[in-house]
């Protein structure tokens, strides 16, 4: 199937496990952001089964650790765009794992609520 995250570049997945895998997005928004991406072909979260969840999630925990470790963010964001109304643009399903560090921006307040920017700040 032609799509980039079923053909992933084994040189390119940071960790894994039985379900997902997660590697770093390749225009990070931040240092160290991270996709975790589910090994089977799914577009949207709410496709997703619990199984596919439960696997996503643990591997989610994990890049958090790896990224405490790597990075020693001081906060994250953790998303997921569902759709092209909500700025999905790889239609299978990855989750953001974005570190956050005091400072990166000048107000952080409102964090995801960012994803309609005059919104942000309440
Ligand atoms: P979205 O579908 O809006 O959640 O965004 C897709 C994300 O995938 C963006 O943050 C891109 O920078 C990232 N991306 C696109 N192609 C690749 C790739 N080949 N490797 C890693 N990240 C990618
Ligand atoms: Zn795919």
């Amino acid at each position: 199937m032609d799509c980039i995250f079923c053909n992933l570049d084994d040189s390119k997945i940071i960790l894994e496990n039985e379900g997902a895998r997660a590697i770093f997005d390749i225009f990070p928004v931040n240092e160290g952001h991270m996709l975790i991406v589910p090994k089977n072909h799914i577009v949207s979260y709410f496709d997703a089964r619990e199984e596919d969840k439960k696997y996503l999630w643990k591997l989610v925990e994990e890049c958090k650790k790896y990224l405490d470790e790597e990075y020693k963010p001081d906060g994250y964001n953790v998303g997921i765009n569902c759709g092209e109304a909500a700025g999905q643009t790889v239609m299978h399903l990855h989750i953001h794992l974005i570190p956050r560090y005091v400072g990166d921006i000048e107000n952080p307040r409102g964090g995801v609520r960012g994803v309609i920017p005059e919104k942000r700040i309440y």
